[in-house]
């Protein structure tokens, strides 16, 4: 893998497995454009160069559509550029990895899902990230088309979990896929969205702007335009210096 970076991001090891498990050889949409191995755009257009890895006491849980960590437009791999601690598991609908399950579990964490609450009982619906004593928020963010994630919602092993109730309206500044899929949920947004909640702004932001220098890198690349790095997010994530 070529990269600047030393952690391992744990979205694109669930891509690895799912290539590995995959029959048939994969080919994405634009298969036969050279990719950066990290970020998935045209190698020209890479953004890899202006990821920032901050910490958080949030931990995100990703729980992907099988489908998901193999598209180029998945966002869900930004959260775990910049917030390594990251989790990402692939979503099933009857058997789900034993090891999500021991995580939903685990007495350090506080999980909640994230869902725009009109969707769950009243009850379990919250605004604001539960903060226990002694416990780490886990935020469950479901990786996937909007139509995949109403369905992956309803997953029996998460029925008792709270709920982090996102605005829907938020969600829609997300343009890299096709008018069919306007409803695509963009994971990174609503993670920068959650952080912004948990009351961690500067992580909020740094996670705003890799998402829209992705986002401008990859539409560059796309449209054959000059691969620019000029405008404000890419400034704004120069100016923070990465750690030693
Ligand atoms: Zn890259």
């Amino acid at each position: 893998m070529t990269s600047n970076h030393p952690y391992p991001n744990a979205v694109l090891a669930l891509r690895q497995q799912r290539i590995a498990l995959s029959t048939r050889p994969f080919a994405a949409r634009g298969a036969t454009v050279e990719r950066c191995l990290r970020c998935q755009i045209a190698r020209n257009y890479c953004c890899c160069a202006w990821a920032r890895p901050q910490t958080s006491n949030v931990r995100f849980c990703l729980l992907m559509h099988p489908k998901e960590p193999l598209k180029p437009t998945n966002t869900g791999r930004l959260i775990a550029e910049i917030l390594p601690d990251s989790v990402a598991f692939s979503w099933h609908r009857t058997e789900p990895e034993p090891a999500l399950l021991a995580l939903l579990k685990d007495p350090q964490y506080q999980p909640m899902l994230v869902f725009p609450g009109q969707y769950s009982e009243p009850e379990r619906v919250h605004e604001k990230v539960l903060q226990s004593e002694g416990k780490t928020p886990l935020l469950i963010l479901l990786d996937a088309t909007w139509k995949q994630a109403r369905k992956m919602f309803q997953s029996d092993y998460l029925t008792g979990i709270p709920v982090l109730s996102i605005t829907p309206e938020a969600l829609s500044r997300y343009r890299l896929r096709s008018a069919a899929h306007e409803h695509q949920l963009a994971t990174a947004e609503v993670a920068a969205q959650v952080l912004a909640l948990a009351g961690e702004t500067d992580n909020a932001n740094v996670l705003d702007a890799f998402f829209q220098v992705f986002s401008q890198r990859y539409f560059a690349g796309k449209m054959k335009k000059p691969a620019v790095s000029d405008s404000e997010p890419f400034q704004y994530l120069e100016s923070i210096t990465l750690p030693r």
